[in-house]
């Protein structure tokens, strides 16, 4: 079979052949249909978390179920499932038994400390692979499988309710999800903050109440002037220490800050700042299974289009090249399926 793997030097992605894998006890081997590629899989590539070279990377994929092992019960031949970034953990421990399992301390990740789903073939722990509900396009699903759980588990972490202000810094790969799980399933008001005008033209087609550029305009005091006092919370997917801090200055009294991307910084917190005005920082990390089945629910009740648009699995290094070079809207997807027909949901192309 084909697949992209972290190349021998550990200094980016490339498309090699290697056999078709065999399941164990408790897995299932899964005929991949697409994979999406994230920012992450380019960190892992660059060997940024580690060297792992010949790793097929992969943490957005979607296919149907081949073969079971014996004494699999949760999957069945025919399945659409999910090759997600919560590969398995270890079921057992305090975060595993009390709904937090992305924090297990002996979890596994697709594409990165076991092989993931850009391949035509990949292994999943049958457990842990959430099945993909009816009337959920696949190429869709896939953009959800990462990006959309991350961004709906920030939001619900947040605790937004209805009608109220969310400040929603990074309008590009999970921005835009975000922006449509804030204002299709939460109800609240978004503000979505880019330096990208195009990305910011995405984040209004998708819905945003309110766009602005933070390299033209101060940001933090924009929206304490639209909200009367700050938004009642911010997520940030932006990759930039001064998102970070716009945010924290940018959340009225009793306002949340969930942070989700992960730039190699600090960020700047005012102690009176955060005790005299009750801020909450929090950290967001993908979602758990349960994250992942509710956020594919709201894909399938068309509440949340992902946009995607299909490339074939050759083009992979070119798009690794794309997404470092920002030069790409939405999500890639890896095409295992052979028709390469257009799957954007933008309305440029509606
Ligand atoms: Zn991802
Ligand atoms: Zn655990």
């Amino acid at each position: 079979m084909k697949a992209a793997v972290v190349n021998t030097n550990c200094s980016g992605v490339e498309v090699v052949e290697k056999d078709v894998p065999t399941i164990g006890t408790g897995q299932a081997l899964v005929k991949m249909e697409y994979c999406g590629v994230c920012h992450t899989d380019l960190h892992v590539a660059a060997g940024d978390y580690g060297k792992h070279p010949g790793r097929i990377l992969g943490h957005e994929g979607i296919g149907i179920v081949q073969q079971v092992a014996d004494d699999v019960t949760t999957l069945k031949v025919g399945d659409r499932v999910s090759v997600a970034w919560l590969y398995e953990s270890c079921n057992h421990c305090e975060y595993c038994v009390s709904g937090r399992e992305t924090l297990c301390r002996s979890v596994k990740n697709a594409g990165y400390t076991v092989d993931g789903g850009m391949a035509e073939y990949c292994v999943v722990a049958a457990d842990y692979a959430v099945k993909v509900p009816e009337g959920l396009d696949p190429a869709q699903a896939s953009s959800i499988t990462c990006a959309g759980v991350t961004t709906y588990k920030a939001i619900k972490v947040s605790e937004i309710r209805a009608g109220q202000w969310i400040a929603l810094y990074g309008a590009g790969g999970l921005g835009n999800l975000s922006v449509q799980y804030a204002k299709k399933v939460f109800g609240a008001k978004v503000i979505a903050i880019d330096v990208n005008d195009d990305k910011l033209a995405l984040a209004q087609q998708s819905g945003a109440d309110v766009v602005i550029n933070s390299a033209q305009e101060n940001a933090e005091q924009r929206i304490i002037e639209i909200t009367q006092g700050g938004a009642h919370a911010a997520v940030v997917t932006a990759v930039a220490k001064a998102a970070f801090n716009s945010a924290v200055n940018a959340v009225r009294a009793g306002g949340t800050v969930v942070a989700v991307a992960l730039p190699v910084d600090t960020m700047d917190l005012s102690i009176p700042r955060i005790v005299l005005d009750g801020i909450r920082v929090i950290g967001s990390l993908v979602g758990t299974r349960q994250d992942l089945a509710e956020a594919f629910e709201f894909g399938a009740r068309g509440l949340v289009v992902p946009v995607v648009q299909t490339r074939p699995l050759e083009d992979v290094a070119a798009i690794f090249q794309e997404m470092h070079d920002g030069k790409i809207q939405g999500r890639m997807v890896l095409d295992f399926t052979h028709h390469h027909h257009h799957h954007c949901g933008c309305a440029n192309h509606a």
